[in-house]
């Protein structure tokens, strides 16, 4: 089976130490990116690790792809419990960074401790720099970026930053890389943030020779010459039919379909859309540079998730204003799904959906966790009782535009996800939406039979953030190419996405998830404890629990 190469790199920030690790046989068992990330997390990480203290570990991978030429393979992974979920999460980011980060010849990069001074981590092949960087604190995304620029010739490319929302420990921080590009989901900038790291860099000259078989090749092609619509408008081309299916969230989760679609779907975007946007490698070339003259924005995006979380959601039928939230989130460092919910959430509180000026304050306030901020940035699960409002959010993850009151195999994937309500974790919607091949659609109504397909969607995304392999090259990747490229049968492949998925709830059940957190959507599905019982049959677990001698044969122990 083809697999990451290189060693693990610990580096623990508090002591300035490093020590490196073999982990060949973790590659040859998890390939690489969230399989790799997920099992060192297992073994490495103490199961009652507070998420934003010092042994709290923060793991970079890449995957074998990351050796290729292939389209959809500029991304990658980091790992860590989250401070929004309290599980153990990863999260995945496009851009340019992969492959700088495979020329340091390291599998991971493992970042422990707590540092005494703000601090960036240089990791070069040839040795960690540690520089102290008091200068640096509260300074925004970009202003890191032209430090490091100026001072050290170290492109965005290069570089995992956070903003003053890490720094401030916004339990929804994201680590930013190629200055636009997020590990958004889960608040991984705020544990980067907690260890008094404002950055991490990696160059070298050292990425590991793997031979990648030449069905990369077609695929890439494909991806080259394909007349799709995601090209001119990113994952926002499906607003108007989720609008159309009554799967539009709008001010905050209470209606299903917006009157100011118009002024923030596909087209929309595509009008403010001035050249293409990649990530490295990739041919597909999905991603949405934006900018509005007249109001001084430029920025990247908004996809689907940020029109819903800041346009639909807290009332706002203008892109140019959407923009200018999302051009906010990236500066500041901030998963913008989560903050537009948050805001959102807040709208409601108050009586307030529309109002631009108030919100673009509020995400300032949030960052920087002044005034009301500071009770928004601990997420919509921990102050909805304050505010008022519903709790919109399962394991304390917010949910993802893909409605589940319509898409109820979706619905149930928000409900049983290890990392809460987000759609990439199965993508299940993929398979509910009308406009899908008559083969392979299911029908959006009902959760029962749904579980062995769930099952196998979490394992083949999970397979994918190991490779790493970009989950919109789904039109493109067939078992066989699976087969061709990884060197082995799907059903192994699938079995390695099943481990990491096992090893996640693992984790998390000694943190004490069981049923009762699958339990936790914000409306009614049908025939939804059945539905429970169906997935944990299908996945071996009792009732949500991990049982011992279902745990991959290299995991019985764990750091407990
Ligand atoms: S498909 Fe889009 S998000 Fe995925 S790697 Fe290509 S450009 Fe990046």
């Amino acid at each position: 089976m083809l697999h990451n190469r290189g060693p693990l790199l610990t580096v623990n920030v508090g002591e300035q130490t490093t020590a490196k690790e073999d982990i060949t046989e973790i590659h040859r068992r998890y390939i690489g990116g969230r399989g790799v990330g997920t099992r060192l997390a297992h073994e490495h990480t103490p199961v009652d690790a507070d998420p934003l203290g010092p042994e709290n570990r923060l793991v970079f991978t890449t995957g074998p792809m990351q050796a290729s030429t292939m389209s959809f393979t500029g991304r990658m992974n980091a790992t860590g419990v989250s401070p929004l979920t309290d599980g153990l999460l990863s999260s995945n980011a496009g851009g340019f960074m992969s492959r700088n980060f495979a020329d340091t010849g390291y599998g991971a990069v493992e970042v422990v401790g707590e540092s005494d001074t703000l601090v960036v981590v240089h990791v070069r092949d040839d040795g960690v720099k540690f520089e102290p960087v008091p200068e640096l604190e509260g300074t925004t995304v970009t202003e890191t970026t032209t430090y490091l620029e100026d001072k050290h010739d170290i492109t965005p490319d290069q570089t995992a930053i956070i903003g003053p929302a890490g720094e401030n420990e916004v339990r929804f921080a994201s680590l930013m890389t190629s200055e636009e590009r997020a590990f958004g989901r889960g608040g991984l900038g705020a544990v980067l943030g907690s260890k008094n790291v404002k950055a991490l860099t990696f160059d070298g000259d050292s990425s590991p020779d793997i031979e990648i078989p030449k069905t990369q090749m077609e695929i890439h092609r494909e991806a080259a010459t394909d007349d799709h619509i995601m090209k001119r408008q990113g994952t926002v081309a499906v607003m108007d039919l989720a609008n159309e299916v009554d799967g539009l969230p709008s001010y905050y989760f209470s209606e299903q379909q917006f009157e100011g679609v118009e002024g923030i779907n596909g087209a929309a975007v595509e009008e403010k859309k001035y050249k293409k946007g990649t990530c490295s490698q990739c041919a597909f070339a999905c991603k949405l540079p934006t900018k509005d003259e007249d109001a001084g924005v430029e920025t990247e995006g908004p996809e689907f998730e940020v029109a819903m979380a800041f346009g639909s959601n807290s009332g706002v039928d203008d892109i140019v204003e959407v923009m200018k939230s999302n051009e906010l989130c990236d500066q500041f460092g901030m998963d913008a799904i989560s903050a537009g919910n948050t805001v959102a959430a807040y709208l409601a509180a108050e009586d307030e959906f529309g109002n631009v000026g108030l919100i673009h304050d509020l995400v300032k306030k949030i960052a920087y966790r002044e005034k009301e901020g500071d009770l928004l940035a601990e997420g919509i699960d921990r102050i909805h009782d304050e505010l008022g409002v519903e709790n919109w959010s399962v394991k304390g993850m917010d949910f993802a535009a893909h409605e589940g009151r319509v898409l109820n195999g979706q619905g149930l994937s928000y409900a049983v996800s290890n990392r809460g309500a987000d759609h990439m974790y199965a993508t299940f919607y993929s398979v509910e939406y009308p406009l899908v091949p008559k083969e392979d659609a299911l029908d959006p109504k009902g959760t029962l039979g749904k579980a062995d397909e769930l099952v196998h969607r979490e394992n083949l995304m999970a397979l994918n953030d190991s490779g790493i392999i970009c989950k919109f090259s789904r039109d493109y990747m067939t078992s066989e190419r699976y087969e061709a490229l990884f060197d082995a049968d799907f059903e192994d492949l699938l079995e390695v996405g099943a481990r990491i998925v096992t090893l996640e709830r693992h984790f998390n059940n000694q943190r004490g998830f069981d049923r009762s957190d699958d339990e936790t959507l914000p409306y009614d599905l049908p025939d939804f404890q059945q539905a429970l019982d169906e997935y944990y049959d299908a996945r071996g677990w009792d009732d949500g629990v991990v049982p011992d001698d279902a745990l991959p044969a290299d995991c019985k122990s764990t750091s407990a």
